[in-house]
């Protein structure tokens, strides 16, 4: 019988080659005023608004699901795969 895994741990069995260019860029701009359902969208968790309501995002750990670009009304994400070789490597088994 296999384990079932939380959130948090398969997060942490997954692997990432980070490239140094950035394959999702955010311009914050945009998100002024904004609901920002990327914050609470992400699986990662990687975008969050900081004590004076400005939004942050890091793009390492990203698990490539494409939300944010989707979740987003404003066209604030610029959203592409990491080049050939980087990213995340998702286990299997
Ligand atoms: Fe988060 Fe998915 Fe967007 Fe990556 S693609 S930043 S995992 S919502």
């Amino acid at each position: 019988m296999s384990e079932r895994l939380s959130v948090e741990r398969r997060l942490v069995l997954t692997n990432f080659r980070v490239h140094e260019r950035p394959h999702i860029v955010v311009d914050a701009e945009k998100c002024r005023g904004c609901e920002m359902p990327c914050v609470t969208s992400c699986p990662a968790g990687l975008y969050t608004v900081d004590e004076g309501g400005r939004l942050a995002f890091n793009y390492e750990g990203c698990l490539e699901c494409g939300t944010c670009r989707l979740v987003c009304p404003r066209e604030a994400v610029k959203w592409e795969y990491p080049p050939g070789g980087f990213g995340v490597w998702y286990k299997f088994g």
